[in-house]
Parts: structure tokens; sequence; C-alpha cells
């Protein structure tokens, strides 16, 4: 069964009591499959955004692009009315090519080509960052109506991408670069920062939003009247890690620096928030090679799987993740052997697991990597000619109803190619389950 919606260009298969992980199953039995391909709980997606409202209610969050692009994921968040943080002018381009306004824009790059600022000033994106006195200048010759925000550094002490080595003014130096600002006649209206990407160190928002304020009341002495805080992003992707402890310094920091009734806006630039667990790959293993010692006794199987580190599993070079896969059959009678795991490509460098143990494993099997969404496809390539995975959107029907029926979107039932999941086989009235059950409906993130 397909499922088209007007917040979706592609189609989407509704899933009634299966999850995720049978459609995944599913889709690798269909005779011929053995393609690597991505299965899209659009349903997770929904949960996380409603989790974030109940938790952190007064950060609207703006979705970090550049985490993942994929259309149904923008098109998804811009009918749930999120803003978005764009990178460049590509990025800009493809988000209101969607049809979302310039105003749900942050153009959140301290150090702009001069081409992109033009673009921005061209579309009239309102927001941007800026770190340094460069930019400045540029921000003066090209958009001197931009609503600038100054990015300062604060960096957590435990994180899995520090992102303070390359941007970000340093508190102290914030005053003369907003009176160089000043100088220019240009209009500083907040203070951003970025904690690093995988934050494990909680305490460091309370530190930066503190921070902040002291940066607001510099930018104040100056003449600014600034009204927006951006906390960045930093935000765990992954479905165990709760938003709860991060939750509790960000909210006590806003009451004590920025209590409701302030007159600040505060937003975030989320992205392995919002997209990390609902993603879930699956690859196929392709070839393997078994390495003995001496004796001929087996040491060690290699596996060589249809997506490596040029394609999804790039993340474990640029963002420092750590992978480990599942067997998609059960097969946990039999003996675990130590293997390594290894993409499609002939560069050496293409390793995916240097040490694991699984069962034995042929070629044809498959294995499954779950919360794979957030810095994967988007620095993915097709070197050696091997393409990207394929995606497959899914959403519980119980997501189906709640955004249709809070989005009032017209959502229709047409035919489908491929593995369709037949509506017999899942009748309605076996499943319908709660809608809402986090709370409010999540339209009320609409500007
Ligand atoms: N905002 C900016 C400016 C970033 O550079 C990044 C990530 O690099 C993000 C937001 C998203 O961060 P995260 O995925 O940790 O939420």
């Amino acid at each position: 069964m397909k499922l088209e919606c007007e917040f979706f260009t592609g189609s989407a298969r509704i899933m009634y009591q299966e999850t995720a992980l049978d459609v995944v199953r599913e889709i690798a039995q269909i005779p011929g499959q053995e393609d690597a391909f991505y299965v899209l709980d659009v349903g997770d997606i929904v949960q996380k955004i409603k989790m974030w409202q109940l938790k952190i209610p007064r950060v609207k969050p703006y979705y970090a692009v550049k985490c993942n692009d994929n259309q149904t994921v923008l098109e998804l968040l811009a009918a749930l009315g999120t803003g978005f943080d764009c990178a460049s002018k590509g990025e800009i381009q493809k988000v209101m090519s969607i049809g979302v306004d310039q105003s749900r824009i942050i153009y959140a790059h301290p150090c702009k080509p001069s081409s992109h600022l033009r673009h921005a000033a061209k579309v009239k994106v309102p927001l941007m960052t800026f770190d340094n006195e460069t930019e400045l200048y540029k921000v003066q010759a090209y958009y001197p109506q931009a609503e600038l925000v100054i990015r300062i550094r604060c960096d957590a002490e435990d994180v899995q991408c520090p992102l303070g080595v390359k941007f970000g003014v340093f508190p102290e130096d914030a005053s003369a670069l907003l009176a160089t600002a000043k100088s220019l006649n240009l209009n500083v209206v907040g203070v951003s920062f970025h904690v690093g990407s995988g934050c494990r160190e909680p305490a460091v928002f309370h530190r930066a939003i503190k921070a902040a304020k002291n940066v607001f009341e510099e930018a104040q002495t100056l003449g600014f009247h600034p009204n927006l805080l951006d906390i960045g992003g930093g935000f765990p992707g992954s479905r165990g890690n709760s938003l709860d402890e991060l939750a509790k310094y960000i909210n006590k920091a806003l009451d004590e620096f920025f209590p409701e009734g302030s007159g600040v806006r505060v937003i975030a630039e989320p992205g392995r928030y919002v997209v990390a667990s609902a993603f879930t790959l699956c690859t196929n293993v392709v070839a393997k090679r078994e390495v003995h010692d001496d004796n001929g006794s087996l040491l060690s199987t290699m596996y060589y799987i249809n997506d490596g580190v040029y394609g999804s599993f790039n993340c474990t070079l640029y963002d420092h993740q750590v992978v480990y896969p599942q067997l998609l059959e059960d097969k946990s009678n039999e003996p675990y052997m130590p293997c390594s795991i290894w993409g499609p490509t002939c560069d050496g460098l293409d390793q995916v697991v240097s040490e694991a143990q699984l069962p034995k494993l042929n070629c044809g099997d498959w294995l499954v990597w779950p919360e794979m969404g957030a810095y994967t496809l988007a620095a993915a390539g097709t070197f050696n000619g091997f393409s990207l995975p394929k995606v497959h959107v899914v959403i519980p029907h119980h997501t189906w109803m709640y955004l249709e029926e809070y989005l009032g979107s017209s959502i229709s039932f047409g035919e489908s190619g491929g593995a369709a999941i037949s509506e017999d086989a899942y009748p309605e009235s076996k499943c319908r389950r709660d809608i809402g059950a986090l709370g409010g409906p999540v339209s009320s993130l609409s500007c």
C-alpha cells in the first residue's frame, strides 16, 4: 500500500502492526534484491519533535539540513512547522524549493562565500551568523540589511565532534567584534553558540547560555537590541539517549538568564537528534575471504558489504561514529567467530568494522545497521561507481492518522510498485493505535 499525502512529494508505505525492522526484512526478501537500502521511519521523527516540544518547549528547532537533506525529512519538518538551519546557497535553495518561507531559515555559517551571501540577500533570508571581522565587511558589502547573530565559542568537555576549533569568537573577544559591527552600521539581533556535535556534557549548556547573556548585555551597551538566542546543536540522536538531562540544564539556564517575558526568542539547530534513529541501513554481504595462520587454522573472516566508508559509513571517519551490525536472520545458536567488515571499493581504507564477532555469514546474507540517519548519506559519494542506497519511506498507521488529523493533510492511497504491503494482510480494524500519545499537536510549532 502506498501512502500519498500533501507533505510528501514521494510516497510512503503505511505500517500497521509491523516495525521498520519488519519492513527491512520484507524488502530484503524480495527475490533479486541485493542492493543496500535504507528504511526511513517517519514516525520516529514525529516522536522526536513531539518529545522536543515536551522537554524544551521554549526552544524552537531549526533543523540542521547538513545532517541529512533527504527530501521526505525536509518536507515532513516543513509540514510540522520547524525552522531550518542552512549552511549554503544550495541548502537555502533546497529548503525554499519546498515552499518554506525565508523567515523560517537561519543561514548558520560564520564564513560564507560572497556568492552565497549575495544569494541570501536576493531571496531575503534575514538571519545569519558571523564570528569574525572579515565576515562583517562582506555582509556590509553584499547584505547590509541582514539580521546578524554573533556566534560565540563555548565547548563541551566531552563531545563526539568538536566544532569550537573552527568556529566561534571567544566570549571575551565578542565586544570588540560587536563594536566593529556597530561602526559598520550593521544590525546584530542575537547570539548563538554550538557546544559541539554529540554533546556528552549536558552542563555546558548552562555555561554557554550564561556566556550568551553577557554578550547580550555587551551588545545592548553598544546600542543593539538583541532578541534572539540560538543554542545550536549537539543533542543526542540515539533512541536510547533521552533529552532529560540536557533539558534540565537548558530550561534552568533559560529561566535564570532569559526568563519568559524577557522578549528573547530561543531557537536551536538540532541535526543528529532529529534524524539519527529514523534511518536503518541494510547491507548485503557480497564477498568473503578467510584468513588462516601458518598451520591453516582459521583466524578471522573478512566480509565485504555493498556500502562502505566512501558511502554511508563515511560517518566512521568524519563523524567519529562507532558502528556495529545486527543480523537480519536469527543465527544466535551458531558459534560467534572473529571477523572484520569491509566496504565495496578497492581502497584499503574502506574498512567498516575492524574487529567483530559474528556467526558465519554467506554471500547474500544481510547486515542491519540501526540509527544511521545522521551524517551518513549527506556526505556519501559514489567512489568506484557504487551507487548510494535507496531510501524506502515507511510511516506507522498511528503517525499517519496523527498527521492527517493535526496537519489537515489530504492523504490518499494509490497503487504501489515493488514490495507493497497489502491492505488485506493488515486490516485497519486490528491495528488502530493511540495517536498523540506524547501530548499536544506538533503543528503548534508553526510560526
Ligand atoms: N548548527 C551548526 C552551525 C553546525 O555546524 C551543526 C553541525 O555541524 C549543527 C547545527 C548540527 O549539530 P548536531 O547534529 O550536533 O545537532
